[in-house]
């Protein structure tokens, strides 16, 4: 007999095993119970054929009866005519061009075939659909009981390990084992409806009902939802009994003072999210919260105005940018909202000011060491840098609140970083102009608590989004840089971005990650700034004053760039996606995005936000060869119908694998969520964390459910620690 733990070898014998180990990393009888199948196929799917309706998507379970090749190579329209049956009636599969998949289908070969059935010359068939060889000599190769079975399960495969030899394994393994025993305390089972974990192993992989399939997918499912619930209620638990120094503020310091001469009123939601920061930082444990708000929602100044309060109780404030570019710009902008607040120890400082200190590698030597001065002593309140410098070089004389802005670039190591940097844990804030979707939040920053600014602040002007298909209206192009022309003459100013530098630059490469997944067909290199700065000087916007701005500038030129823009010196910023977050220029009005389909929803979303962003109409023009009905126009459309960022984030997420919404850095949690989707599954995440909480309020430790204890311990000792610690 057998456990979850026992060797695979031990039961299933070398040669399967091996195949188990190299083909999945399978080890242990628990590897292969989690194996779970991708989806059952109905026997009978197939009996009656002319129900199956045009357009409908189908799984068959059938045997092909012939293949043939149609026409000839190298000619349009070549193709693989499969005919498919199952003894009671047949149906056609079409392959273009791909004639080397009659090798696989030979007659006599047993399938599921998957896809949208059409018509063609008054035949009903499959185009390109997907499929999976079951059993090479039909339906003879089940053993008997698994034959006799309607549901069938089907499994992620391999070559040297086909569903239907998975299929008799698990069933091998079922039959040789021992009763399981089941973490999960009977009252939150009974609460949800849940059966118990035996069963569920046994009629995920072998229902004789969809009903017992659902009930133990949802079994397995909440086990999943739960144990990382739990492992986030522990942490948050153990974070809120940290101890940290109080941060109260003052009733009359510099944010008193900055609050007197806002020169605008803050929105109702800047208001309560400020309530909420200021009640985390005067509490004696350490602030840990997720700022999530729209670009141009104004995080800045809520953010400033929680370091004031830090000030104010004799600590210092670090933030900190992923860019030098916005490290300088957010510099620039708190210096400016801050006035002689700024300066204080000046000729005509303000008496109870403080001091902004900027760190960037390219500041001069002199300037970089009065700043690291400056921060050492505690003479600056505020010390603004990009995350690599404020970790390796400076140190603090009290660091009290660390804000990071954008926070996917900011990882665990950054974080501990920083801490070793202060006597006590620091509060800390991170902002996020990607909105995240709620469930994504609550698993993947799960421990951090949440706040979100949703209304955009008075006298911001709606931004129109309009997609420019030069496939089909090459002339909408021209159109698009006349605008631009009349755009400038008008005074403002306009953004150009392109998906790459140029000059045999690579393609972004996170950008390029992003679309691993997608068949991109051979495409021409997307269009480089430095090909296109020179094609608009010379062309349709000659005359006018263009710049260059990408990351392959020095950071001094970068800086004079950006300024210039700023400075209203350059009519035409051509740039990559270092014009993404943060930067505030409010007299642009355009943006034209080119090769706009190589850019994620979240991201188009994100540039955009860059105009609009004083008193003129933003108008944002998405350029791009996508046909209508692919994938990638249907993003484009997407992002012209809304401005609201949490469904374009909700589109971003759908249209990608989960494992990529947790980002490469919190791999470990694929292997964890096998079954559960963190945007199809929201109730049951929600209900989770409800559960979650409960039982952790109670017994932090879990001593009353033992083995619930260590099956949560095991998920935080492995590479699921690492991925919670990424929050
Ligand atoms: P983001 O959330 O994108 O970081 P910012 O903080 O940069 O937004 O704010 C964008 C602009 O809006 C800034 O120029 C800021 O001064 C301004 N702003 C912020 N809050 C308000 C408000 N309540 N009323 C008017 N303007 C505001
Ligand atoms: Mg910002």
């Amino acid at each position: 007999m057998a456990t979850l733990d026992t060797k695979l070898v031990d039961v299933v014998g070398g040669r399967t095993a091996k195949a188990l180990s190299s083909g999945f990393d399978m080890e242990t009888v628990a590897d292969l119970l989690r194996h779970y199948p991708r989806r059952m196929a109905e026997r009978g799917e197939l009996t009656d054929l002319a129900s199956l309706r045009v357009d409908d998507e189908v799984t068959v379970l059938a045997e092909v009866r012939s293949a043939k090749v149609i026409g000839h190579r190298r000619q349009a329209g070549q193709r693989l005519e499969v005919v498919v049956g199952d003894g009671k009636g047949t149906l056609q599969l079409t392959f273009f061009r791909q004639t080397w998949r009659q090798k696989e289908l030979t007659p006599g070969t047993l399938g599921l075939f998957a896809g949208k059935v059409s018509v063609f010359r008054n035949t009903r068939q499959l185009t390109h659909p997907d499929y999976q060889v079951v059993a090479k000599d039909g339906f003879e190769q089940f053993e008997a009981d698994t034959f006799a079975s309607t549901l069938i399960p089907v499994y992620p495969a391999t070559k040297e390990m086909r569903t239907w030899q998975i299929t008799n394994t698990v069933a091998l393994v079922l039959d040789s084992l021992d009763p399981v025993a089941d973490p999960m305390p009977a009252e939150v089972r009974a609460r949800h409806h849940l059966v118990e974990l035996a069963t569920a192993l046994r009629t995920v992989h072998r229902p004789e009902t969809w009903e017992q399939w659902h009930a133990a997918r949802k079994r397995l499912k909440w086990d999943e939802a739960l144990g990382v619930q739990l492992a986030l209620a522990q942490r948050r638990a153990a974070a809120a009994a940290n101890p940290a120094t109080p941060r109260p503020g003052l009733a009359d310091g510099v944010l008193a003072e900055f609050d007197k001469r806002l020169p605008f009123e803050l929105t109702a939601g800047q208001r309560s999210v400020g309530d909420e920061l200021a009640a985390g930082l005067a509490r004696p444990h350490p602030m840990h919260r997720l700022l999530q708000g729209e670009v141009g929602s104004g995080k800045t100044v809520v953010a400033l105005r929680a370091m004031l309060q830090v000030v104010d109780s004799g600590g210092q404030a670090a933030l900190l940018a992923p860019t030098e570019v916005l490290a300088a710009q957010h510099a620039r902008s708190i210096r400016t909202l801050l006035g002689d607040l700024a300066q204080a120890g000046q000729l005509g400082g303000a008496e109870n000011g403080t001091r902004v200190a900027l760190l960037t590698a390219s500041l001069p030597a002199a300037a970089r060491r009065a700043a690291l001065l400056d921060a050492a002593s505690g003479a600056a309140g505020i010390v603004v840098g990009t995350h690599a410098l404020i970790q390796q070089h400076v140190s603090f004389a009290d660091l009290a609140l660390v804000v990071v802005d954008e926070q996917h670039r900011f990882g665990v190591e950054q974080r501990d970083a920083l801490r070793s940097k202060a006597k006590q844990p620091p509060h800390l804030l991170v902002m996020t102009a990607t909105p995240i979707p709620r469930t994504v939040a609550m698993t993947v920053f799960g421990d951090l608590d949440t706040s979100v600014l949703r209304e955009l602040p008075l006298g911001r002007s709606p931004i129109s989004t309009t997609v420019i298909p030069v496939g089909e209206k090459p002339a909408w192009l021209d159109r698009a840089w006349k605008r631009i022309r009349e755009e400038v003459d008008a005074g403002r100013q306009v953004f150009v971005v392109c998906p790459r530098i140029g000059f045999g630059t690579e393609v972004d490469a996170e950008l390029e990650a992003q679309f691993d997944d997608v068949e991109l067909p051979e495409k021409r290199p997307p269009l480089a700034v430095n090909d296109i700065f020179v094609m608009l000087r010379d062309g349709p916007l000659h005359g006018l004053r263009l710049a260059m701005l990408h990351g392959g500038l020095v950071p001094d030129e970068k800086d004079r760039v950006m300024g210039g823009f700023v400075a209203g010196d350059v009519d035409v910023l051509v740039a990559t996606t270092v014009v993404e977050v943060g930067v505030d220029v409010p007299n642009a009005t355009v943006m034209v995005v080119l090769d706009a389909d190589r850019f994620g929803v979240s991201q188009l979303h994100q540039l955009r936000g860059r105009i609009g962003r004083g008193g003129h109409p933003g108008l944002c023009l998405l350029v791009s060869e996508a046909m209508p009905g692919t994938p990638s126009r249907e993003r484009l459309d997407a992002v012209a119908a809304t401005t609201d960022g949490f469904e374009l984030a909700r589109h971003d997420v759908e249209q990608r694998r989960e494992g990529d919404v947790l980002g490469s850095a919190q791999s470990g949690r694929r292997s964890t969520l096998r079954l559960l989707s963190l945007l199809k599954d929201e109730d049951l995440i929600v209900e989770a964390r409800d559960e979650a909480a409960h039982l952790v309020a109670d017994d932090p430790q879990l001593t009353a459910h033992p083995r619930l204890a260590a099956q949560v311990a095991a998920l935080v000792g492995d590479d699921g620690a690492e991925y919670l610690e990424k929050a």
